[in-house]
């Protein structure tokens, strides 16, 4: 048998940072929610992407990091207890007679009156190295969440896309140095990246392959070989893949839901075709849509104040202001202003 969990109000699927505002806005609307992602923490495409990275289009944030921005979005999204499930994916939605019912990894069930998909690009691993899957964790990485762990190594990226130039000159002011290996003599990364690099002193080694990694209870040196048949091994306590990532799309469609390239068509509600069933961020779509995270902010209020009304057609729209005149005793009105 299942196990199941307590009902919620919401299940927010994905913690991205539309996933995480939603949790919070849920929560300040008072309704019970539940946030699950199959990934081992918050942060989705940021935190596997570009966490140290600087966005500069969050109003109030003149640049702000991924990480930091994750960070903010996590504490504000805590304020209301809401449930967290983290390394757990949702696996199906069945929506029966007014309940909706999830079904979860661990053989696990939890029944909702709505559900927000804030899935994103879909589900999204780091594409591994094709050897050395054993030095994982004892320096072997996918992702640099922490420089200090670094400090003092000999650093070798393997890639040659955004992210491999990211890590790299991320990890430069604390390294001890710091290598790419590419494949092949073209770059995917910008070409400002590249540039930089050149100016920090990241050694680039073009049509060349690590073959192998060595060590005894860590990484300790690699093995490179050149497209002319050339050998070189070098100390390494540090070594992340920047392969890519694969990705498992979201199967909206298995749950009933229209799709167009995709993502989940939703109306001016944020209401897929399923009752109950709602979107925001990049998974959603609707005649002129624009995929920037601003947009998903604003998309999961939208959706969050929709699923209230939803659950309790009573219910205001709008959350109400403090200010509001009918809130506000007669001899207390404000004067003037908003
Ligand atoms: P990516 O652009 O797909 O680059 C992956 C790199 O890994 C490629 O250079 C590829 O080589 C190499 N590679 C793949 N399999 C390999 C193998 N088996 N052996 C050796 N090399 C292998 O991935 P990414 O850098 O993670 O970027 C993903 C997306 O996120 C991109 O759209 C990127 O622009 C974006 N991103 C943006 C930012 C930013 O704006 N700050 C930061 C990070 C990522 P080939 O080139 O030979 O195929």
């Amino acid at each position: 048998m299942p196990e199941l969990l307590p009902q919620r109000d919401l299940v927010v699927v994905g913690a991205g940072p539309v996933g995480l505002f939603a949790t919070y806005y849920a929560g300040f609307r008072g309704l019970d929610v539940a946030l699950v992602d199959a990934q081992s923490g918050p942060g989705g495409q940021i935190t596997a992407l570009y966490p140290g990275k600087l966005i500069h289009d969050v109003p109030g944030f003149p640049a702000v990091t991924g990480a930091d921005l994750v960070a903010g979005l996590v504490t504000q999204a805590e304020e209301y207890s809401p449930a967290v499930l983290y390394d757990t994916e949702v696996l199906g939605i069945h929506a029966c007679g007014g309940v909706i019912e999830v079904t979860m990894s661990g053989d696990r069930v939890l029944r909702t009156g709505t559900v927000l998909l804030a899935t994103g690009v879909g589900g999204i691993r780091p594409r591994p190295l094709p050897f050395g899957g054993e030095w994982y964790g004892r320096g072997l990485s996918y992702v640099v969440s922490d420089n200090e762990e670094h400090r003092g190594h000999n650093v070798v990226v393997v890639g040659g896309g955004d992210s491999a130039l990211d890590w790299a000159l991320q990890l430069r002011p604390v390294a001890s140095s710091v290598t790419i290996v590419h494949r092949r003599r073209a770059f995917r990364a910008q070409r400002s990246l590249l540039e930089r690099a050149s100016r920090e002193g990241i050694r680039i080694l073009t049509e060349a392959e690590v073959v192998a990694i060595s060590g005894n209870e860590r990484v300790r040196e690699i093995t490179v070989l050149a497209s002319d048949g050339s050998i070189e091994v070098m100390p390494a306590e540090t070594v992340i893949g920047a392969l890519g990532m694969r990705s498992s799309p979201t199967p909206l469609i298995a749950w009933g839901i229209e799709v167009d390239h995709r993502r989940a068509i939703v109306d001016s509600h944020m209401q897929t075709a399923v009752p109950g069933i709602f979107a925001a961020g990049d998974g959603a779509t609707y005649p002129g849509k624009v995929a920037l995270i601003v947009a998903g902010f604003g998309e999961a209020a939208t959706a969050v104040n929709n699923v209230a009304v939803y659950l309790d057609p009573e219910a205001e729209l709008m959350p109400g202001h403090s200010t509001d005149p009918e809130l506000t005793p007669p001899d207390h009105a404000p004067r003037g202003g908003a």
